[in-house]
């Protein structure tokens, strides 16, 4: 292993990868410091029956400014613009009942953005209307959208949330798309990260392989990681570390499962497990047209199919789905893949959220200590925060402050 280099990008996922890309390509000696055998980090390709499936991020939001969608086109891959479900009616809807749901949901980000811009942050669970049928669902789609509870969730840092409503896939795998930005960039795999150093002369990088030393680094650990490590800077980082603690990644995992007699379902249509709670999943029945199910499942839902084991999210799958087209579709479903975002030592969550009244906790956790330490990742951006184009927004600029950290 490099045990010297100039700029140390500590994570190879999107914003490592991006920060990468940019320093190598400026012709600076840098190196990715990856714990995993492979980049991407969050965004995860995994193949099956000689289709991509993406366990980790799967839509590029904001597609049509998002600067993955053009680095997929540069490395040829397929845009696939077919709307999102979650923009279609959904099956198991009663007539009227999907429009009475689209203005509930409507009405709540109403709401949230009302509270968003009141003097004290509140979390979104008070932008719910006492009594409403539509608080289960709600509450679900809050988990989808942010990782935690309603109750948990900072109103003012969701209404920050910046997208053009634009949402294509790649067909070939957002995940793979990233990892392969990295090709050419110096990486060291298997090289989890322990300490970090950086009040003497060069930086010492602590890692299982061994110490590096580097005279910038870049940290684009999640939040959640950068909990976990005892000690990880030297001298010690309280408000970083408070931060990412107020910045926590929520829960969201997907499944996949195989359907027989695919064509009873319009391809890339959507059913709810329920209509009324709040722990349900989300079916994305023929994502691409394909023989599959994508079943979503977020906040402490995830959390205890998580801690049920694998087969856990099968079972909730299979009574979900059972319930609402009868016993006999159990026998045309069977368990393609799952990942377990939360049980992922490396990743320990899924996406950021800010806890109510700690929205500025993205400026702090991205600041750079002394010119010679930066931050990115997806919980650094105000506006793009979760993303994988926030992360590689955030891995580019601070690419750029190290450009200009050198000259100054
Ligand atoms: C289920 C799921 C669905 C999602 N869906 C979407 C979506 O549709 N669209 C979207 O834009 N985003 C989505 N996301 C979010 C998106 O994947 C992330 O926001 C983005 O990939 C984060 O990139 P990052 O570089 O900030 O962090 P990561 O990808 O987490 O990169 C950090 C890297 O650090 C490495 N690392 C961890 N610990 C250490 C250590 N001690 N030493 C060295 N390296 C270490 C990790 O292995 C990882 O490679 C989804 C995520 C999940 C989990």
């Amino acid at each position: 292993m490099k045990s010297a280099t100039e700029v140390a990008i500590i994570g190879g996922g999107a914003a490592g990868v991006a920060a990468g890309r940019r320093l190598h390509d400026a012709g600076v000696d840098c190196l990715i410091v990856e714990a995993r055998d492979r980049l991407g980090g969050r965004a995860f390709t995994a193949m099956h029956a000689g289709h991509a499936i993406d366990l980790g991020c799967g839509w590029l939001h904001s597609a049509d400014e998002n600067e993955w969608t053009g680095i997929a086109k540069v490395q040829g891959r397929t845009i696939d613009t077919t709307p999102p479900p979650w923009n279609r009616s959904s099956l198991g809807f009663r007539l009227g009942e999907q429009r009475d749901y689209r203005k509930a949901f409507n009405d709540f980000e109403e709401r949230i953005r009302a509270l968003a811009h009141a003097d004290k942050d509140a979390p979104v669970a008070q932008a719910l209307e006492p009594g409403s049928r539509w608080n289960g669902l709600l509450c679900a789609v809050v988990t989808f959208i942010s990782g935690g509870e309603a109750a948990e969730v900072s109103a003012r840092d969701y209404e920050n949330y910046a997208h053009t409503e634009v949402n294509w896939r790649v067909v070939e795998g957002y995940g793979a798309t990233i990892a392969k930005y990295g090709d050419g960039v110096p990486v060291v795999f298997g090289c989890p990260v322990t300490r970090i150093g950086y009040g003497g002369k060069r930086i010492k990088i602590d890692t299982a392989q061994g110490t590096i030393e580097a005279d910038y680094v870049i940290v684009t650990l999640p939040t959640n990681v950068l909990c976990a490590i005892e000690a990880l800077f030297s001298p010690a980082l309280p408000d970083k570390i408070d931060a990412a603690r107020n910045l926590p990644l929520g829960l969201d995992d997907k499944l996949f499962i195989a359907l027989d007699q695919p064509e009873q379902f319009e391809k890339d249509s959507r059913l709810f497990g329920h209509k009324d709670d709040s722990k349900t999943g989300a079916y994305h029945i023929r994502p691409f047209g394909r023989a599959m199910i994508e079943c979503f499942f977020g906040g402490s839902n995830a959390r205890e199919l998580e801690a049920a084991g694998e087969g856990a999210f099968f079972d909730f799958a299979v009574s979900e789905l059972t319930s609402i087209l009868g016993n006999d579709f159990a026998k045309r479903i069977k368990p393609i893949a799952i990942h377990r975002w939360g049980a992922d030592p490396f990743a320990r969550g899924a996406y950021s959220y800010a806890k109510p009244g700690k929205v500025d906790c993205r400026a702090v956790l991205a600041a750079p200590v002394n010119n010679r330490l930066f931050f990115a990742g997806e919980a650094c951006s105000k506006h793009d925060y979760s993303t994988a184009r926030g992360a590689y927004r955030t891995g580019f600029m601070t690419a750029g402050q190290v450009l200009g950290a050198r000259e100054g």
